[in-house]
């Protein structure tokens, strides 16, 4: 399955993990995090949960913001 680009955020914008109560977000959601965080890979995820989200519109806080959360 060839759909690496959905997994990475385009220049200059983050993306967000699609697995519900997950708060990682970041430039790329890497197979490691879908193996080690949820235990699936990312077309698991995918299937079950869609594709991750672009957050590229949320402002530097904001992205911050869902880091900090996703740490807790
Ligand atoms: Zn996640």
């Amino acid at each position: 399955m060839m759909a690496k680009q959905y997994w990475s955020a385009k220049h200059g914008g983050y993306i967000k993990c699609p697995v519900e109560g997950c708060n990682h977000v970041g430039i790329i959601i890497t197979t490691a995090h879908c193996r080690l965080e949820h235990g699936m890979t990312q077309e698991e995820v995918r299937k079950e949960y869609g594709l991750p989200t672009n957050v590229s519109k949320l402002n530097r806080k904001q992205i911050e913001r869902l880091k900090n959360g996703a740490n807790k």
